[in-house]
């Protein structure tokens, strides 16, 4: 081990479902001097941080925040939140990211209910409701963008239906939140939770929650202090993790302040910055730009004369799933994309493993330039290839998008 070297990173265009490129003043965020988790002037970015979560998610939810670990993280801090043994979950399934949200929910104990479906498209809000009357679930908890197979549910009549029962709705809004609109308190959503790598382009590792005083009023009566503190506050309802007790985290983020987890300060300094242009730039732009971007590359691929997987109508803009064609490697052609022109695509999951590639369009990688380039690469990969495809159509077919937006 002794002379190694320092390691070099190449530059690349990251066209995945991410983790995408990270804005370059969020790098240089994360290279400013470290400061304790209590500094005055952390907390100050912390109250910041605070306020900038909420606005993508529109929401005027007292409570948001991030989490330290991935966008699993927030899932799992959600669901246990809520779940106490026993409890009934109801998971309506159109792709591989649902499953996650049973996988956690069954390791709490909860009686999971899926309800299943092919994953060409998103469910009808009837038959979602259907289920939630025949199985009286405490919790419904879904994917709003799928990024498995790229389709996205509409939330609001479900979410309407469970606020009126009295049933929570959990949301993962991973995939799309800063890159489509997401209206959490309109949508009646009680728990909502985002990553960092996706639209945010900042670096994987924290995930960002909020929840409403129903969801806040459970936690509240959860609440168990740790030992070291004090001896008080034990209780028997206490949430089944420590690390992931958002009884303890809203504790740390308001304004208690209690000692909990060292704070990861790097990775909020770059939370700060990624939502700060966020902002900046405005939802409602950045919502404009992923679907113009969306648009242009559904133009390149169709021009291609490739097929777009699953239900348009209901695609999300942040995510292209496209059919491998016959006789083509598929993992063959991300290879040759990445070593030769240096741009990442994705495979997908399950059933979809080997059938589909998935172009990611999301936060500081939705860029005309990065759209460009990957269709250039891919029509060059496959005619290499030897693919059946239209040539020369696929950027010319994408340029008239741009072009036509821009007149
Ligand atoms: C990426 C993604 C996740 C998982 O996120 P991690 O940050 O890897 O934990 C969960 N749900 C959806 C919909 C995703 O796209």
């Amino acid at each position: 081990m002794i002379g190694m070297q320092p390691f070099n990173t190449p530059t690349r265009t990251i066209m995945t479902p991410g983790p995408v490129e990270a804005y370059p003043s969020v790098l240089r965020a994360m290279a400013t001097p470290v400061l304790g988790q209590f500094d005055p002037i952390f907390l100050t970015i912390m109250d910041e941080v605070k306020e900038m979560i909420k606005i993508p998610f529109q929401t005027t939810n007292e409570e948001a925040f991030a989490i330290d670990g991935t966008s699993r993280s927030g899932l799992e801090a959600g669901l246990i939140a809520l779940i106490e043994p026993g409890d009934k979950v109801l998971i309506p399934a159109y792709g591989r990211f649902a499953y996650l949200l049973g996988e956690i929910a069954e390791r709490a104990k909860a009686e999971v209910i899926y309800l299943e479906k092919e994953w060409d498209s998103v469910f009808l809000a009837s038959d979602v409701i259907k289920a939630i009357e025949t199985h009286q679930p405490k919790i419904v908890a879904m994917v709003h963008g799928e990024t498995a197979n790229g389709q996205m549910q509409p939330l609001a009549s479900i979410g309407s239906y469970c606020r009126e029962n009295d049933i929570f709705f959990v949301v993962d809004t991973v995939a799309t939140y800063g890159g489509v609109e997401i209206k959490v308190d309109e949508w009646k959503i009680d728990i909502a939770i985002a990553g960092t790598q996706k639209c945010v382009s900042v670096p994987s590792g924290l995930s960002l929650i909020t929840y409403n005083d129903r969801v806040k009023k459970v936690i509240e009566s959860r609440y168990q202090q740790e030992l070291g503190l004090s001896k008080e506050f034990r209780n028997k309802r206490h949430i089944s993790s420590n690390y992931l007790d958002l009884s303890q985290l809203q504790r740390y983020w308001g304004n208690e302040r209690i000692n909990h987890h060292t704070e990861a300060t790097s990775m909020i300094y770059a939370l700060h910055e990624g939502l700060r242009l966020l902002t900046n730039e405005g939802i409602e732009m950045s919502f404009k730009r992923h679907l113009l971007n969306d648009k242009a590359i559904q133009a390149g691929i169709e021009a291609m004369g490739l097929s777009i997987y699953g239900d348009k109508s209901t695609k999300m803009p942040t995510v292209t799933p496209i059919m491998i064609p016959k006789g083509i490697d598929g993992d063959s052609v991300r290879e040759m994309l990445l070593n030769e022109f240096g741009v990442e695509i994705a495979s997908s999951f399950g059933p979809l493993k080997g059938k589909v590639w998935r172009i990611g369009n999301m936060g500081y990688s939705s860029r005309k330039e990065n759209v460009l380039h990957v269709l250039g690469a891919l029509e060059a990969a496959l005619i290499y290839q030897g693919a059946d495809i239209k040539v020369g159509k696929a950027t010319q077919a994408a340029l008239e998008v741009y072009l036509m937006t821009s007149k």
